[in-house]
Order: C-alpha cells, then sequence, then structure tokens
C-alpha cells in the first residue's frame, strides 16, 4: 500500500517508514509532486493535521497522515500551543519563541507543560486521529543545543534535562510525535 506523509521533512519521513511494515510505501509530498503551500488556518492541532491529510486525499487522491504538534503551558491557558511555531511572530524564530516564553512565565514558579501531536489519518474513505503527549516543565534558562523549537527550555518528566541534551533516539522513545507516530505505526501494522 501507498501512504503520503504530508510533509517536506525527510528526516521524519525516513524515521517513520523504518518503524512501518514493509508492505507500506511511504511517499512525501514531493514525491506525488505536491509543491503547494498547504495554509495552517485551523485553531487546534486537530484541526490543523486534518486539513493537511484532507487537502492531500482531496486533491490527489491518496491514503495520507499529516502531523501537527504544540507546545502547551498550562498557566499560560495552554498557550502557544497551536501557534507555537509562530509565537513571537513570522517568520517562525526558534530563539525569539523561547525569549518571549521564558519572559512571560518570568518569576512564575507553577511551569507545566506539555508537548501535545495530533496525526490525522485519511484511509481507504475512513478518517482517524492520534494523539501523543509528553508531560514536562518549562525551564527558567535554556540548556543543551540539540534538536529544534523549544527543545532546550523544556524538560520532560523523570528527567533532569532538557530535551536538548538527549540524541533524537533517547527524545523519540518518550516524545509526544514518537508517541503519536507509534499509535499510528500499530493501527497500520494490525490494519486488513
Ligand atoms: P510541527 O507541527 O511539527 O511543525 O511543530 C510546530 C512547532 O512546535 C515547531 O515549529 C516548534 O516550534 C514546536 N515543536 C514541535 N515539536 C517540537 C519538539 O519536539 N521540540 C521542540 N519544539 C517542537
Amino acid at each position: 500500500m501507498k501512504l503520503v506523509f504530508a510533509t517536506n521533512n525527510l528526516n521524519k519521513l525516513k524515521e517513520v517508514q523504518e518503524m512501518l511494515p514493509k508492505s507500506i510505501t511511504l511517499l512525501s509530498l514531493k514525491d506525488i509532486n505536491c509543491f503547494d503551500e498547504i495554509e495552517e488556518t485551523e485553531t487546534t492541532l486537530e484541526g490543523n493535521s486534518k486539513l493537511k491529510a484532507d487537502y492531500i486525499t482531496d486533491k490527489f487522491g491518496y491514503n495520507c497522515f499529516a502531523d501537527d504538534t504544540g507546545l502547551e503551558v498550562f498557566c499560560l491557558d495552554l498557550k502557544p500551543g497551536v501557534y507555537s511555531a509562530r509565537y513571537a511572530g513570522e517568520p517562525t524564530n526558534s530563539e525569539k519563541n523561547m525569549q518571549k516564553l521564558l519572559s512571560e512565565l518570568r518569576n512564575q514558579k507553577e511551569r507545566n507543560a506539555q508537548f501535545r501531536t495530533a496525526v490525522a489519518l485519511n484511509l481507504n474513505g475512513d478518517k482517524f486521529l492520534f494523539e501523543g503527549i509528553c508531560k514536562g516543565e518549562i525551564l527558567t534558562e535554556k540548556q543543551g543545543d540539540k534538536g529544534f523549537g523549544y527543545d532546550p527550555i523544556f524538560k520532560p518528566n523523570g528527567f533532569d534535562d532538557s530535551f536538548a541534551t538527549m540524541s533524537s533516539d533517547e527524545k523519540n522513545k518518550i516524545s509526544h510525535r514518537g508517541l503519536a507516530i507509534q499509535k499510528l505505526v500499530d493501527f497500520l501494522s494490525k490494519y486488513k
């Protein structure tokens, strides 16, 4: 079966392909000659992931899945959430996003947060949703230089250090995206 992962990120694509049974061939947007800018106009992670998967299925006719991730900080009413990439404005700038969040949390003791990933799957006319959550807290300053986005200021529960101190293998085992994709892979592995 051919299945489109609505992403241009070849690292993400390769990682998921390695987790899937050989009977499923993953295709990127480039593989199906889709160079459209799919605007994420919805106000929830679920909405945006569905919007991207539906765009591909409706326009190109493929089975498809798409993901969307946000950082939800509890004392900020789950912000930046769906706006995580452009929290400090556009174009996306991770350093500015982190500085904005650190300054909003200055003097704040309760710093609990979670990364949440929604994965929407369109398969043979049916629609499915998967979710992965990684709980943790926002540090008071940056730590580590690996990863991307908010990794240097997010410390997952049960660990002493930020995501940005972990190898990608270590992070994938416990991360929001890793967990959501694992649910998708388990589902596809059993799908007849
Ligand atoms: P996307 O939906 O995967 O593109 O993620 C949206 C935004 O959330 C990114 O631009 C990052 O700012 C942030 N983000 C998503 N996943 C992670 C992660 O694993 N670590 C740090 N930041 C992330």
